[in-house]
């Protein structure tokens, strides 16, 4: 890739025309602007291999400056260095021909608008902010450790690697960095810090005129400032909050796949809940077959994610060869001594004497956001009186009662004109505000009427006032970057709010249960569902919990929460049998050491569902969407269980086996015994390979999947006949459309696409899909879908 190729392409991804030029070397730009008027811009990219013959074109390069004195528009001389130039002709360049010199970091860089502000400066955009919280936590960060999944290898900071990865000048070989780790291990203190680093660097290697990365987050602040909660209007609100100049979002692609940027996109997991092109907007990116470098992406979710999200699931298994995960592990002690010396210094030992007459809490010091609570209590003296079974709850009750004793203390808030009751009762109000609306933040206006129920009526206006401007002050809140917003400052306690909030409407109010429920659907590890988990186990309300469970059917969300609750409570083996499971969505949940007689989940949708030490026999799994689901620790009893037709068999995973993906097979594992009578479904390989092809537009239940796929992701995955042929296949019967020219294909919108979806589904094979087997399948005489009696079926 040449200077003049970048800039052509660069200044196209700017909306402005570039003719063709045969030599090459002068890029003459134009762009249609107000009134009739165009904007012109011209651009010499000198081939010039070094300084020494870049001097010796000077004589020329200004006779061409000479020739062009008249062609309106700004003038630039675009070398890879300024070297071997001299003086004189950069004085006559500038001063006699009106034309800049640039190196590349100078002409194609979008700075921030802050760039030259100091750090200290207050207020500002969302990624100031991320910078300042960074260089805070830099002073104070323990290297946070981590394991690179797949891999197994182990290192001691996460942070160190990542900044190497992204600083170094030689070329990724995945483009996506894909960062999980559970709430409170300090996934934002790895973001502000890596983005701290990367800009600092940048900066660096800017001032220096070296070619480099521009670190640009993507942060949920820009929620708020979007078109809509969606990835594309919020790289949008991104541009426009950050950048100076107005860059849009081709000129934005353009800088990610030619080495000007690198992508770094955290707190993001609501978004991606709620964008079906979250992933596609990425994978379009980085799966462009004509990409100049490979583009540098961090994502950074919460684990759950993974079992909450199909969105995250899917993408991960089309483009995990384009994906590499790392986890951050939990502290063991000698993080926890080295957090504490940082944390405490000469009061370490206070923290960790306790710690170590207490197991049970240096267990939950593995936790960072624990260590760092119970770290606050050392230093403010109130150690005495912490019980041997202390729990996270109690952890988190004491550490919001705390913020809420230093306000008093402070004097910002008066006990006798706020309660504790009543500031707690605002505050879990809050939390389900932010809840209902998206994390979008809650407008301080609203925080001033849920103020308004619990202050005095004979306070005077600007009492009034203060108050809930304290209140919006809280420690618990912070500032969101658009004004007059705030949010959570931090997710745990977010989600205790949303768990007692949750616990006190089961109690009292169950259409406000349902709705705070259906909101989204939290992940098996959420704290706000052990927080209401603990409650029902308290008042032993299984039974109503399993009625509020049946009258949730219609509302998947709220189904699958209350699901989760029931699943934690000791006598869920009982409930489980009385809940309607059948044809529910149940993709990524985890059924753990359960006996399952009796239980049903006929039709249900078990995408990558888990089940660990079931106890299968007398289990009914029959027209189950099989796919990717997992049975570890259940295969004495696998066979015991009711299977069906298994005709929404799509793959399945026994404890370490490789995964199996042929019907058969899984038959032949089960055994015969007690079978005979249940005939399955079973496909050649070519009927195999056009579900596997299908199954990348529509999900296993059925449900849409998506509308476009580029030829690597339709061909990579399982091959049993060539993907190649099958997708022709699918193109010449009508299924699927080719664009040639951004070599993706697109699904049929024709009432094929219930063909497409019911072959999916349970491979139901209508003319039209029986037209494209017969065209596609080589093997002679073959009926392609056929109902097999395990003992007629033979195996090889
Ligand atoms: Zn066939």
């Amino acid at each position: 890739m040449s200077l003049y190729d970048e800039a052509v392409t660069f200044l196209e991804s700017e909306g402005w025309s570039v003719p063709g030029e045969l030599r090459g070397e002068v890029v003459r730009a134009r762009r249609a602007a107000y009134a009739d008027n165009s904007e012109h811009m011209t651009v010499w990219c000198p081939a010039a291999p070094d300084a020494e013959e870049l001097h010796r074109r000077e004589a020329t390069l200004l006779q061409r400056f000479a020739e062009e004195a008249r062609t309106p528009g700004a003038k630039f001389l675009l070398v890879e260095s300024t070297q071997g130039l001299s003086t004189d002709f950069r004085r006559l360049a500038k001063h006699e021909y009106n034309v800049d010199i640039r190196v590349p970091i100078q002409f194609f860089d979008a700075r921030f608008k802050w760039d030259d502000t100091s750090v200290s400066a207050l207020a500002g955009t969302a990624a100031q902010q991320l910078r300042r919280d960074g260089e805070l936590a830099a002073r104070r960060r323990t290297p946070q450790p981590f394991e690179a999944v797949g891999t197994g290898v182990v290192g001691s900071d996460l942070l160190t690697d990542l900044a190497r990865r992204f600083d170094s000048p030689g070329a990724w070989d995945r483009p996506i960095v894909l960062v999980t780790a559970p709430a409170g291990f300090g996934k934002s203190v790895l973001f502000e810090s890596l983005f701290e680093t990367l800009y600092t660097n940048f900066q660096k290697a800017k001032k220096q005129l070296r070619r480099a990365y521009r670190p640009l987050p993507l942060l949920p602040d820009y929620a708020a400032l979007a078109s809509a909660p969606a990835l594309g209007p919020m790289v949008d609100a991104l541009l426009q909050t950050e950048v100076a100049r107005p860059v849009k979002q081709p000129t934005f692609q353009w800088m990610l796949t030619r080495g000007f940027a690198s992508w770094l996109l955290d707190g993001l997991d609501e978004v991606i809940a709620q964008d079906p092109g979250f992933f596609e907007y990425i994978h379009e990116i980085v799966a462009r077959p004509d990409n100049p470098t490979t583009p540098r992406i961090l994502l950074c979710v919460r684990d759950s994610l993974l079992s909450s999200n199909q969105a995250l699931r899917d993408f991960l298994a089309v483009a995990h060869e384009y994906v590499e995960e790392f986890r951050l592990l939990p502290w063991r002690p000698e993080s926890i001594r080295t957090f504490a010396r940082i944390r405490l210094q000469d009061k370490d030992q206070e923290l960790l004497s306790i710690l170590d007459a207490k197991p049970q809490l240096m267990k939950l010091c593995g936790t960072p956001y624990y260590a760092e609570l119970l770290a606050e209590r050392v230093a403010e003296g109130k150690t005495d009186g912490i019980p041997d079974d202390y729990s996270e709850m109690d952890l988190v009750y004491d550490a919001v009662d705390a913020i809420m004793d230093r306000e008093y203390k402070k004097e910002q808030l008066q006990e006798n004109v706020v309660s504790r009751h009543d500031l707690l009762d605002v505050i879990s109000h809050v939390a389900v505000a932010e809840l209902e609306n998206d994390n979008r933040g809650v407008p301080t206006d609203e925080i001033g009427q849920l103020a308004e129920f619990v202050l005095p009526s004979d306070l005077s206006d600007p009492e009034r006032e203060r108050c809930t401007d304290a209140i919006c002050r809280l420690p618990v809140f912070r500032a969101a970057s658009e004004r007059q917003r705030v949010r959570f400052a931090q997710d745990v306690i977010f989600e205790h709010q949303i768990g007692i909030r949750a616990a006190q409407y089961f109690a009292v109010n169950p259409v406000r249960f349902a709705q705070l429920l259906d909101c989204r659907p939290f992940p098996p590890d959420s704290f706000a569902l052990r927080v209401l988990c603990a409650r029902i186990r308290e008042l032993a309300a299984g039974e109503e919990l399993l009625t509020r469970l049946a009258s949730a059917t219609a509302t998947p969300t709220a189904f699958r929460n209350i699901l989760q609750v029931l699943l934690g409570l000791p006598d869920c083996a009982r409930l489980l049998i009385h809940a309607p499971l059948e044809r529910q969505d149940l993709s990524g949940l985890t059924f753990s050491g359960l006996p399952l007689a009796g239980v049903s989940f006929r039709g249900a949708n078990l995408e990558s569902t888990r089940f660990n030490s079931c106890v299968m026999t007398g289990c009914d799994l029959s027209d189950a969407t099989l796919h990717g689901t997992r049975f570890d620790a259940c295969l004495p009893t696998l066979a015991e269980a009711d299977f069906g037709h298994l005709t929404g068999f799509v793959s399945v995973e026994i404890d370490s086996r490789t995964a199996i993906e042929d019907v058969a097979d899984f038959v032949k594992l089960l055994g015969t015994d007690g079978r005979r009578e249940h005939p399955f479904v079973g496909p050649c390989p070519t009927a195999l390979q056009l579900r596997f092809l299908f199954l990348k537009f529509v999900r296993p239940d059925g449900h849409y999947r998506r509308d476009s796929l580029d030829e690597k992701g339709l061909l990579s995955g399982r091959r049993i006949v060539d993907p190649a042929s099958v997708l022709n296949g699918a193109v010449r019967a009508g299924f699927l459309t080719a664009i040639p020219k951004r070599r993706r294909y697109e699904r049929t919108h024709s009432q094929l696409y219930a063909d497409m979806v019911g072959f999916a589904q349970n491979l139901r094979v209508t003319p039209a899909i029986r037209s494209l087997l017969e065209d596609t399948c080589r093997v002679e005489g073959c009926s392609h879908v056929v109902q097999e009696n395990l003992t007629s079926a033979t195996f090889d």
